[in-house]
């Protein structure tokens, strides 16, 4: 599955934050299979109103939203390059997710300490992408005088991954991280082999009091500014009115919403932009058992579709029976699309769009 980390400074609100999204996704577990993965560690489902609609128009038994993975990241401090903190560990604990959600203080109160004295969220957001970049320096460095020699003996591979890792490191020294790297497509597997802290994306999250959530407040506008210079994604949430929201039902959810004039909590909005933020898409598979939604990369081909499903639906792959979403449901099901002429026979090249309806036909 897809990963996203929480990463922050102490006391900005993650725990906070990672709680209400477990208690939110146990509060489900009546409705769907949830499982606690371990302390630090929490799938969630993904919210999608299309799942209601699908399973009414099919008669479903059962809905099983697709999931995402939430890891809480402690232990960040100013220094954790060099080992402060929990240091490498932490390190160690980002290079394994596919994206990185940073919980930034929006918020006052005196009564916690902020670790630096101040509420600044920019001045955080560069402590934190300072300590990932000197890790990527580092390691990059590290890697430099290994691939010289390999590169002086005439290898072509190491030639290349040379140019890419100074490339790198010149942007890195001028303090901007690795995802900025320009790069070749037949470049990325190599990029990607880096493992680099600071190449994953970044979506920031504004952790305000529970008067601005509605709002934001200056703080986590000066966030959002940040976010659009830089093509990023920033959400704002409060994380305490999160942990309220986790503990009441479904059915006095909405009430609870409006009143602090809210459309929808802010941790779907959360997962919502991690989702986006993962260039990830969401194909169903919708009978009378059950409507279910599966994860794929925008740009997956059917038979790779398939293979999210079972391994041998993709070894097989003959055809994929495909209905569009908005088919599906304005002809009122399978039997209507398929009547109506939009149910399409799609074979190995194509590219599967977010909200198709698909059932596989394999070998085995
Ligand atoms: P972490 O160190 O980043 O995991 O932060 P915690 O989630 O443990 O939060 C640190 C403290 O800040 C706790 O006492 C929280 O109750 C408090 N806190 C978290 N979010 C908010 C908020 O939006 N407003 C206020 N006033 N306190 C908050």
């Amino acid at each position: 599955g897809f990963k996203c980390g929480i990463v922050g400074l102490p006391n900005v609100g993650k725990s906070t934050l990672f709680n209400a999204l477990t208690e939110t996704a146990a509060a489900q577990a009546a409705n769907y299979p949830f499982c606690t993965i371990e302390p630090n560690v929490g799938e969630v489902a993904v919210p999608d109103p299309r799942l209601d609609k699908l399973a009414a128009a099919a008669k479903s038994a059962q809905i099983i939203p697709t999931r995402l993975t939430f890891v809480d990241i402690a232990g960040l401090v100013r220094g954790a390059s060099k080992g402060e903190g929990l240091g490498n560990q932490f390190l160690a604990n980002i290079r394994e997710v596919d994206a990185i959600a940073h919980v930034v203080r929006c918020f006052e109160d005196s009564d916690i300490t902020h670790v630096e004295g101040k509420i600044a969220p920019l001045a955080d957001i560069e402590t934190i992408e300072t300590e990932l970049m000197l890790a990527d320096l580092d390691s990059l460095e590290k890697r430099v005088d290994n691939l010289s020699k390999k590169a002086k003996g005439n290898d072509k591979e190491a030639k290349e991954q040379l140019d890419l890792v100074n490339r790198t490191l010149v942007l890195l020294r001028e303090g901007k991280p690795a995802r900025l790297v320009e790069r070749k497509a037949e470049e990325e597997r190599a990029f990607s082999m880096l493992g680099l802290l600071s190449s994953k994306p970044v979506l920031y999250v504004c952790n305000v009091e529970e008067g601005s959530a509605a709002t934001g407040n200056a703080f986590s506008r000066a966030v959002e500014e940040q976010a659009a210079k830089e093509g990023a994604i920033a959400v704002v949430i409060s994380a305490k009115i999160e942990s309220e929201i986790a503990t009441i039902s479904r059915e006095e959810r909405a009430d609870f919403l409006e009143t602090l004039g809210l459309e929808e909590a802010g941790l779907d909005r959360l997962i919502r932009a991690g989702y986006q933020l993962l260039e990830l898409i969401t194909y169903f598979t919708v009978g009378p058992k059950e409507t279910r939604a599966w994860t794929i990369h925008r740009g997956t081909k059917a038979p790779g579709a398939a293979g999210v499903i079972h391994t041998d639906f993709e070894k097989g792959f003959i055809r994929a029976e495909t209905i569009a979403y908005d088919d599906y449901v304005a002809l009122g099901g399978e039997a209507g699309a398929r009547d109506a002429g939009k149910l399409r026979l799609e074979g190995k090249e194509y590219v599967v769009a977010d909200g198709d309806v698909m059932h596989f036909r394999f070998n085995t």
